[in-house]
């Protein structure tokens, strides 16, 4: 029973599971209570032949309009974090938020470039999440507990491929569960001053209030799509409730009832612009869901 496992939903409405809020809706979701019930769950998924996927906040994703006929699985409820003088031992269901806070209350310096991405620290190691090229979670990452093929298996940094926005677990059906960082010692002051001057600076650069999922597409080599997209002046461009963003380009909000299928036709319409007129393909940052 999927209830052995944490707390269940059927029929469970996904609206808040996607940063976009896009209204579809999954048969299971289970939001895990232990690392070894997760192990449990994916080995009772498998004998039962019902498919899952694992969620953090849905901060990077483009769900399917179509309900899952499966099991969405959410670590939410695997949110703890150990501190041990400069090692940071961290469960994959932890806000990105709550682990800058808590890394900088303990005088620790490194994570405070992540405060203002809204997703968990396993959807932030899968895409490589960072506020710009240089700084990535990678570079603190001591060990990390995945589980693979029905196991669970500890790698090392060297184990793991990484590079923009991109991870050798992008597009695999590994579970990210546990990871430990070695950090360096900060003036928490100074730390705290950091993550405001972001947070300001972010204020005044992109949409705030509206349902979105961060950047659209990545930056192509040598150029910024949000810039490739402005200068289009497609700003404020919409197709059913998903619109351009006025505010950053490389934003799609949805207004109120947007679907997947408007957000999907925006992008495709924005990628084809951008070719016609500057000759250059731009890849998508965000993940378009498909249900197994
Ligand atoms: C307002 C806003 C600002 C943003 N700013 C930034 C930014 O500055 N930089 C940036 O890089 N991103 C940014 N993002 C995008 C997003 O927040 C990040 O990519 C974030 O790390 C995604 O985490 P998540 O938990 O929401 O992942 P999800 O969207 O839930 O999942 C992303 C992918 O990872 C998989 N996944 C999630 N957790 C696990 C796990 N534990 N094990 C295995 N697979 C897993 C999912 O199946 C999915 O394929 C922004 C988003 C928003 C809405």
């Amino acid at each position: 029973m999927l209830s052995n496992y944490g707390e269940v939903m059927e029929n469970a409405s996904l609206e808040h599971y996607n940063t976009y809020g896009i209204k579809t809706y999954s048969k299971y979701l289970v939001k895990v209570d232990s690392i070894d019930h997760l192990l449990e769950l994916i080995n009772y998924l498998a004998k039962s032949q019902i498919s899952y996927l694992v969620l953090g906040k849905g901060s990077n994703v483009i769900l399917p309009d179509t309900p899952y006929n499966g099991c969405i699985i959410s670590l939410e409820k695997l949110h703890k974090i150990v501190i041990n003088n400069e090692e940071v031992e961290v469960e994959c269901g932890v806000l990105l938020s709550e682990l800058v806070t808590k890394t900088i209350a303990n005088n620790l310096a490194g994570f405070a470039n992540f405060a203002t991405i809204p997703g968990t620290l396993g959807g932030a190691l899968v895409g490589n999440a960072s506020l710009n090229k240089d700084a990535s979670l990678y570079h603190y990452l001591e060990k990390l507990v995945v589980i693979k093929d029905n196991n669970l298996v500890t790698l090392t940094k060297d184990d793991i491929k990484y590079s923009y926005r991109d991870s050798s677990f992008k597009n695999t059906k590994d579970i990210l569960v546990k990871a430990t960082f070695k950090l360096k010692k900060g003036e928490q002051e100074k730390l705290l001053k950091e993550v405001t001057t972001i947070k300001e600076k972010r204020l005044q650069t992109q949409p705030k209030g509206v349902k979105s999922a961060g950047s659209v597409f990545k930056n192509p080599d040598g150029y910024a799509a949000g810039k490739l997209i402005d200068d289009l002046g497609l700003k404020g461009l919409q197709i059913g409730d998903a619109a351009i963003s006025l505010v950053h380009a490389n934003f799609i909000v949805n207004l109120g009832s947007s679907t997947s299928k408007d957000i999907k036709k925006l992008i495709e319409i924005i990628q084809e612009k951008v070719y016609n007129t500057y000759g250059v393909t731009l890849e998508l940052e965000q993940k378009i869901i498909e249900w197994d």
